[in-house]
């Protein structure tokens, strides 16, 4: 991980990071929903992404990809930081 990340934000990607696989049952299941829930926010990437690629250096945890019509976001890996946001001419990312 990133040693750029402030303490609660290494904090959620330690725990998305390492807790994801061990609780996989429980997350499935439903019984700690609500706080993985919390947990696992994410920003998304909408359509008005012009594919500039000004975010994808700027994400502290390497979440951020090129895809196919626009660039795309790991949702798992993502911790809301929202510097992409910072960056983005036309603020396509957004708080899912
Ligand atoms: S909010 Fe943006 S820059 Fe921050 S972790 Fe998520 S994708 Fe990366
Ligand atoms: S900075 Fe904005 S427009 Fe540029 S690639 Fe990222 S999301 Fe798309």
């Amino acid at each position: 991980m990133g040693n750029n990340l402030n303490g609660f934000q290494y904090a959620i990607a330690f725990t998305k990071k390492y807790f994801q696989k061990t609780y996989a049952n429980e997350i499935n299941s439903g019984k700690i929903l609500d706080c993985w829930e919390v947990l696992t926010m994410s920003y998304i990437i909408h359509d008005t992404c012009i594919n500039c690629g000004a975010c994808e250096p700027e994400c502290p945890v390497s979440c951020i990809a090129a895809g196919d019509d626009k660039y795309i976001i790991d949702a798992d890996t993502c911790i809301e930081c929202g510097a992409c946001a910072g960056v983005c001419p036309v603020d396509a990312p957004q708080p899912e």
